[in-house]
């Protein structure tokens, strides 16, 4: 068993949309490119910078932005702390400098190059990131983004994680732990927390409402903004005239749902934009839970005690998703991305609203069992058709999973989650590279005019 030792902060992050495996990896790794090369001794000094990319952050990165992202990174921005407006103004192909220890050197997008989708490297999303000298290669980093904003790079020492207070790797182990301790859910991942990055409860919680209030910003922002989104798709947003809705004569149970499918639609419209999200557990899927979140403090009155616990609770299920299949897009389909999201919403719901361990794991499972199988597949390397509308419904699909699970009869739930994440891990495998986030097949070619 190797433990889960990844934090609800790796997890949840802040950071520019569009993709968090297209912009907040490669940010990432132009920003540790640049502290790398800072005590760098060459012989002979650097002329040029160069950024390759590979796999679908070839087949779509000048959809995406990677080509802003990698750049603004090398620049030393980092996704939590960059302004969308600097990102936007890279797109003019102006030149700034790369500064690095003794190195200085013109950079721009130009210094992008979108090189080969099919590769051999050990993982598709790959950017080589060099310091050349006419064309001789002086140094060379090779990274590679592998979902949901995380990265690594060879030759990488791996940190020794500190270990978690109660080590679990998947459901099983975890519901294991539980039972023997007695402990709740989020008592548990707290307890975890504190002893893998140190922080202490008060630290978990003002981190958690950072999160938990950046989510409800999107929703605001989206709400309120009306317009097209960036792109040739000409792709015009719908959260604004969906939630204006509302005012008109719906019942309420039809009002419920327009407000749901509202906050989904905003917060994906933001992250398409470009704008500021958290990763939930990706940026194309960063609509799902903050849909949840707003719906929950917002309309229920649920307590940010309550959808704070629920938090906890979606982490867990995420980790697990993530630490035995995937939840990368480019990975796996949209199974890890909208349906890992719709599983750590339905977990959320469910937790929040007072349920226990086995009906959060029911009304988890059952939301992801519902999306095996979905690929990814986005119009002209844009997150957004289908991404957009795909987080409205694996909204509402969270939300019908935790009322599925908190009525059902218990005894009649067969599937556990650890059998749905295997089934979601062996899919992926035997998926298409088309429809791992290249936009070679599916909705990508279908739809035309895009
Ligand atoms: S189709 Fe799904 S996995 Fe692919 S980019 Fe859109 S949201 Fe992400």
């Amino acid at each position: 068993m190797i433990a889960i030792t990844t934090s609800v902060f790796e997890l949840f992050k802040i950071g520019p949309g569009p993709s968090s495996s297209h912009t907040i990896g490669p940010m990432k790794a132009g920003f540790n490119f640049n502290k790398s090369t800072a005590n760098l001794k060459l012989e002979t000094a650097p002329d040029s910078i160069e950024v390759r990319l590979y796999g679908s952050l070839s087949a779509t990165g000048e959809g995406h932005g990677t080509d802003r992202a990698v750049v603004a990174g090398l620049l030393g921005y980092r996704p939590d702390t960059v302004e969308c407006e600097f990102l936007d103004s890279l797109a003019d192909r102006s030149s700034h400098q790369f500064e690095s220890g003794d190195i200085s050197l013109p950079l721009s997008v130009n210094n992008v190059v979108f090189a080969e989708v099919e590769n051999n490297f050990p993982y598709s999303n790959t950017m080589l990131i060099r310091l050349k000298k006419n064309d001789q290669i002086l140094f060379e980093q090779e990274y590679y983004s592998i979902g949901g904003g995380f990265i690594k790079w060879k030759g990488q020492i791996p940190k020794v994680p500190n270990v978690p207070a109660h080590p679990y790797s998947n459901t099983q182990e975890l519901k294991n732990i539980l039972t023997t301790t007695k402990k709740f859910l989020h008592r548990l991942v707290l307890e975890n927390e504190t002893a893998i990055t140190g922080a202490s409860e008060d630290e978990i919680n003002i981190k958690l409402d950072a999160i938990l209030d950046t989510m409800k910003k999107a929703v605001k922002n989206g709400i309120k903004t009306d317009g097209l989104l960036p792109g040739p798709i000409g792709l015009h947003r719908k959260a604004r005239s969906i939630y204006l809705k509302t005012d008109e004569n719906f019942n309420a149970a039809d009002k419920f749902l327009i407000r749901l499918n509202a906050y989904a639609f905003a917060a994906s419209e933001e992250n398409a934009a470009g704008h500021i999200v958290v990763t939930a557990p990706t940026s194309g899927s960063a609509g799902v839970i903050p849909a949840v979140i707003y719906t929950l403090e917002e309309d229920l009155g649920i307590s940010r005690k309550m959808v704070r616990q629920g938090m906890l609770a979606a982490a867990a299920i995420g980790f697990i998703a993530k630490h035995n299949a995937s939840i990368a897009g480019a990975e796996v389909g949209c199974q890890g991305e909208v349906g890992v999201a719709s599983a750590m919403a339905a977990a959320l719901i469910t937790y929040a609203n007072g349920f226990r361990f086995w009906q959060t794991e029911n009304a988890a499972e059952s939301a992801l069992e519902h999306h095996l199988g979905m690929t990814c597949d986005p119009v002209g390397g844009y997150v957004q058709i289908p991404c957009i509308e795909r987080n409205a419904m694996g909204a509402v699909r969270a939300y019908n999973s935790y009322i599925i699970a908190t009525v059902e009869n218990r005894k009649f739930h067969k599937v556990t989650f650890d059998e749905v994440v295997e089934a979601m891990a062996q899919t992926g495998k035997d998926m298409s590279n088309k429809y791992k986030e290249t936009s070679k097949a599916g909705l990508a070619v279908s739809v035309p005019d895009c």
